[in-house]
């Protein structure tokens, strides 16, 4: 990739959302719930509105390119003809920072057959009225992450059952907030999906297991596959 000028009048492109901002983009295996596994097309848009003490994205503020959504929505075609049905997630950064959260539902009903994830860090509404090939799974910041609570309440009412996923990255002193938070969710809503995602090196799985068991929760336990299969390497 040529390496890229920002000048003002790109950052004002990015500003309108006439380009988006992007970080990478490359095919890898999904490493996380829900589509954990499978091969997907992943973009990186750049930029984040939280400060995460564990984020494992530092270069989340980079821009090496910028595509038009048109652009974009052409580069999902070359990749759905050279490797039929593969996933596509926007992740970030923060891939609904304003205007982008629009655009992605208008790339995702431009695409109708192309199944979508976007994994936000949940501070920000989602769409309710997201087309069904759009999923969004929703990183509920736990204390850990610092910052406070920085989730939008509104957007369990707005979570589509079949469709989006809640998902808590956790260490060990999460855990009672964690509890607290799914009783909550689940006064809202007794089916949608729930994650949690152990902090490498910072809970043993053998404690986030009896955890959810001993709790009776019902919640599903999301380890970082690219992880054990890459190790900590950046662009897998
Ligand atoms: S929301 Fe995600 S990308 Fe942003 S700082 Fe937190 S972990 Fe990093």
């Amino acid at each position: 990739m040529d390496s890229l000028i920002l000048d003002d009048n790109i950052m004002e492109e990015i500003r309108l959302g006439q380009k988006l901002p992007i970080v990478e983009r490359f095919i890898t295996i999904s490493g996380e719930a829900p589509t954990m596994g499978q091969p997907m097309y992943l973009v990186r848009f750049s930029g984040c509105n939280l400060s995460c003490r564990y984020c494992d994205t530092p270069y989340r503020n980079e821009i090496n390119e910028t595509l038009t959504p048109a652009q974009l929505c052409d580069e999902i075609d070359r990749v759905m003809v050279s490797y039929p049905g593969i996933i596509i997630l926007f992740t970030g950064g923060e891939p609904l920072l304003k205007p982008r959260s629009t655009i992605v539902t208008d790339i995702a009903k431009r695409l109708p057959d192309v199944q979508f994830y976007v994994e936000t860090n949940g501070s920000v509404p989602i769409d309710e009225a997201a087309p069904d090939n759009l999923h969004y799974v929703l990183d509920w910041k736990t204390p850990s992450a610092g910052g406070g609570e920085t989730f939008c309440i509104d957007n369990i009412r707005r979570m589509r059952t079949d469709h989006d996923v809640i998902k808590f990255v956790t260490d060990e002193s999460d855990l009672p907030y964690i509890k607290k938070k799914i009783e909550m969710i689940r006064r809202e809503n007794e089916l949608v999906r729930v994650y949690l995602s152990p902090q490498t090196g910072r809970i043993e799985l053998t404690k986030l297991a009896d955890f959810i068991l001993s709790n009776k929760l019902n919640a599903a336990i999301s380890v970082q596959l690219h992880k054990i299969i890459w190790g900590e390497k950046r662009g897998v």
